[in-house]
């Protein structure tokens, strides 16, 4: 972490329920505190190594890798989460505790025309130079185009490389992810930090809560093209949205390769992730890096090596293979790891799992009518009630639930209900 992002003043201060836990401020959940990182950047395999032994050190072992690509580790208490603060400090790896500016996670893909962790490190600096003071939850998501998309993340200044032809060019949006958000411009990948830092500014003189999205929706964009200035070509754009996969195979410069897998319902032992980095580390692997999708991505490695260590992946319970069925579903910590939670989703989520065939996402587990797995509508969701649960025919957990069962018919109802759908399809 970089000294301007740095406030040892707040080391260990416990994070309010319903703000963005931090390191520097952990958030009080049903196993103790949970404290979350945004790596910035790869991470020296013994680096995050060392981070997984500090987990289980200071907290209970348990590790989650968010939907954003986020770290969090769970079981911190009072006492152990500043030292370990302290300890993941010491390991000199890059992360944001304040601002997220998340940028694509594979290093110098040669699709890429421009570096995108360079580009976030300016905008983080730009931003600790400018002493900016943005509401809790504003983010930056800089994207070069390359296989792993970010397009699935909503923030509020959006940079994506549209062009990574001769002539490359930065799409620049806001408020909203890779559908949503308003187009603003394109400019020069030599100015895009320049322009993100400006909106981010607008953003911060429009209040100490406010997010792009709703200023946007409120004043429409003025303000942001005036703070742009003729660092923006306001030429109408959006870039394509781009299906990309972040579990397998992914081909970087040269003939080296990252393989990504990803966590089951995003969560592992911090054991398995030592053991799967050490594994990675033998096999010639020097960085792990955190993507989209709950996934954790390891190079670089050549082809033949990557299928070896799919293998261990999978003996060590990482999801390898895109279609494992326990991608369809969505589930949240549920109890008794948050307090919030009614239901055991990743236990309950598991065990459906197991029976799944292959297919689409199927189906969302929520402990509580926060939905915080999956915000949107899902196809089906059982959702943790006081009087045990509730399944949502495609709805969001937000909506009117449509019946009520008891938790010991929910297995049996699930499986029937999406086996008929995969006939039906
Ligand atoms: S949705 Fe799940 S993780 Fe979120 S508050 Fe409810 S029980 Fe907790």
């Amino acid at each position: 972490m970089s000294a301007e992002q740095h406030h040892s003043d707040d080391r260990g201060t416990r994070r309010p329920r319903g703000a963005c836990p931090r390191l520097s401020e952990p958030m009080e959940t049903g196993d103790g505190l949970l404290a979350r990182m945004v790596l910035s950047g790869p991470v020296p395999i013994e680096g995050f190594a060392a981070l997984c032994a500090a987990a289980r050190t200071h907290g209970n072992g348990l590790m989650e890798i968010t939907a954003r690509g986020s770290l969090q580790v769970r079981g911190l208490s009072d006492n152990s989460a500043p030292r370990f603060a302290a300890a993941v400090e010491a390991l000199d790896i890059p992360f944001d505790d304040h601002v997220p500016v998340v940028g694509s996670p594979l290093p110098a893909h040669p699709r890429a025309g421009f570096n995108a962790q360079d580009l976030a490190s300016e905008i983080r600096n730009g931003i600790a130079e400018r002493a900016l003071r943005l509401a809790p939850k504003v983010s930056v998501v800089v994207d070069d185009g390359g296989p792993i998309s970010l397009d699935g993340l909503a923030a509020d200044v959006r940079l994506v490389l549209t062009d990574s032809s001769s002539a490359p060019k930065v799409s620049v949006s806001l408020g909203g992810d890779g559908d949503t958000a308003t187009p603003l411009g394109v400019s020069q990948p030599e100015r895009a930090g320049t322009v993100a830092v400006n909106l981010l500014a607008a953003l911060a003189a429009s209040g100490a809560k406010a997010r792009a999205r709703d200023v946007v929706a409120h004043e429409g964009t003025e303000r942001f093209l005036r703070a742009a200035g003729d660092h923006l070509d306001t030429a109408p754009t959006r870039s394509a949205a781009r299906t990309a996969e972040t579990i397998g195979l992914h081909r970087l410069a040269g003939s080296a390769c990252a393989i990504g897998v990803a966590l089951p319902f995003g969560q592992a032992q911090a054991l398995d992730l030592i053991a799967l980095a050490r594994i990675a580390g033998a096999n010639g692997a020097d960085w792990v890096a955190l993507a989209p999708q709950r996934t954790l991505l390891l190079g670089p490695i050549g082809e033949m090596t990557a299928f070896a260590l799919g293998t261990a992946a999978d003996t060590l319970g990482f999801i390898v293979d895109s279609r494992d069925p326990r991608r369809r579903i969505a589930a949240c910590a549920g109890a008794p790891a948050c307090r919030s939670g009614h239901i055991p989703s990743r236990e309950l989520a598991a065990r459906i799992a197991e029976r799944l065939p292959q297919g689409t996402f199927a189906l969302h587990i929520s402990g509580c009518s926060k939905g915080c797995a999956y915000p949107r509508p899902a196809p089906l969701t059982i959702m943790g009630a006081e009087q045990g649960a509730r399944i949502i025919d495609g709805d969001s957990v937000r909506n009117v639930p449509t019946n009520d069962v008891y938790t010991d018919d929910l297995i049996e109802q699930i499986v029937r209900r999406v086996a008929a759908e995969n006939e039906n399809a």
